[in-house]
């Protein structure tokens, strides 16, 4: 029988509260505030209860993490207020990075035992697959595809694709607006750049690793929109407001999931109890990170 130890009673009790304690410093335009120090330098502890004696039986990824000593999470780290790295204070925040240090608080894992890799879209399944990362949490929607070679935790949040276009663009309002004369850029790999392959055929796209590159694309007037998740997008625009805008409605359903080896079932149910039992941690975390960025959502149901 699977015996698994997570932060139970008082321990959910103190994580919340420390969320709650930070979320009042923490802001995506002050990110990091509050927060433990990055994994390069950072001289704080993670604000997350760090569980002990934590047995999970069956899970080759945490026999492996255990083994090392270390547990490596593959993150995004240019998506502001999800996933992102300040290069001044090597401060990583964002409600992805939080989700995967409340992963790792909950495995036993303190904030310096944690080692980030920045890992873009398109290469998120091989990683997975080499064991380059034990997990990855960043803007990663579930889908049978992706599920041939890897295995998802979650849903632990749902947004949608959406539309990055100038400030001053007045002609897209919203998809309906995509034409032959708009180049659209994503990232490769991706979900969106997909969608517009498959159902925008004649609508020019552009490709980066990187959505960052993608925005400097738009600012630049090299491509004339930005597609991806709308929270994504929601970021930028917050970090830039007098060039950049998100307009319309999202389009698709993006439901996020941490990817994990396909063979671990046990850490899978882990971090899907995590979850299903730490709702109030999860309103904390987004509060934290998205709660003053006007996306309205509540955690979903795990699968
Ligand atoms: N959620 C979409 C995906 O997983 C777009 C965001 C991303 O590229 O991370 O492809």
């Amino acid at each position: 029988m699977r015996r698994t130890r997570t932060l139970a009673g008082i321990g959910i009790a103190a994580v919340a509260l420390l969320a709650l304690t930070a979320c009042n410093s923490g802001s995506p335009s002050d990110p990091g505030a509050g927060t433990g120090g990055g994994d390069e330098g950072g001289e704080e502890s993670t604000w997350f209860e760090v569980a002990t004696d934590v047995d999970l039986e069956g899970s080759p990824t945490f026999d492996k993490m255990k083994e090392d000593d270390k547990v490596v999470i593959g993150v995004k780290e240019d998506q502001p207020g999800l996933g992102y790295l300040d290069v001044t204070t090597n401060e990583r925040t964002g409600f992805d990075i939080d989700i995967a240090r409340w992963i790792a608080a909950s495995l036993g894992f303190d904030e310096d035992k944690i080692e980030f890799k920045p890992i873009a879209s398109a290469n998120r399944e091989q990683a997975i697959v080499n064991g380059d990362v034990d997990y990855y949490v960043g803007t990663y929607s579930i889908n049978d595809k992706r599920k041939e070679q890897i295995a998802f935790a979650g849903p632990y949040f749902i947004t949608g694709q959406g539309l990055l276009v100038a400030a001053d663009n007045e002609d897209i309002k919203s998809e309906a607006d995509l034409s032959a004369d708009t180049t659209v850029c994503s990232a490769t790999g991706s979900t969106p750049i997909q969608n517009i392959r498959t159902n925008f055929p004649e609508v020019p796209t552009k490709e980066f690793d990187l959505y960052s590159a993608c925005v400097e694309a738009l600012l630049s007037g090299e491509v004339q929109a930005v597609t991806t998740d709308q929270a994504i997008l929601i970021g930028y625009a917050a970090q830039d407001p007098d060039n950049l805008k998100v307009v319309g409605e999202p389009f698709t359903e993006e439901r996020y999931g941490v990817g994990l080896a396909k063979d671990d079932a046990a850490l899978q149910e882990f971090i899907n109890k995590m979850f299903t039992d730490g709702g109030d941690i999860w309103q904390a975390i987004f509060d934290k990170n998205l709660g003053s960025s006007g996306i309205e959502v509540s955690q979903p149901t795990v699968d």
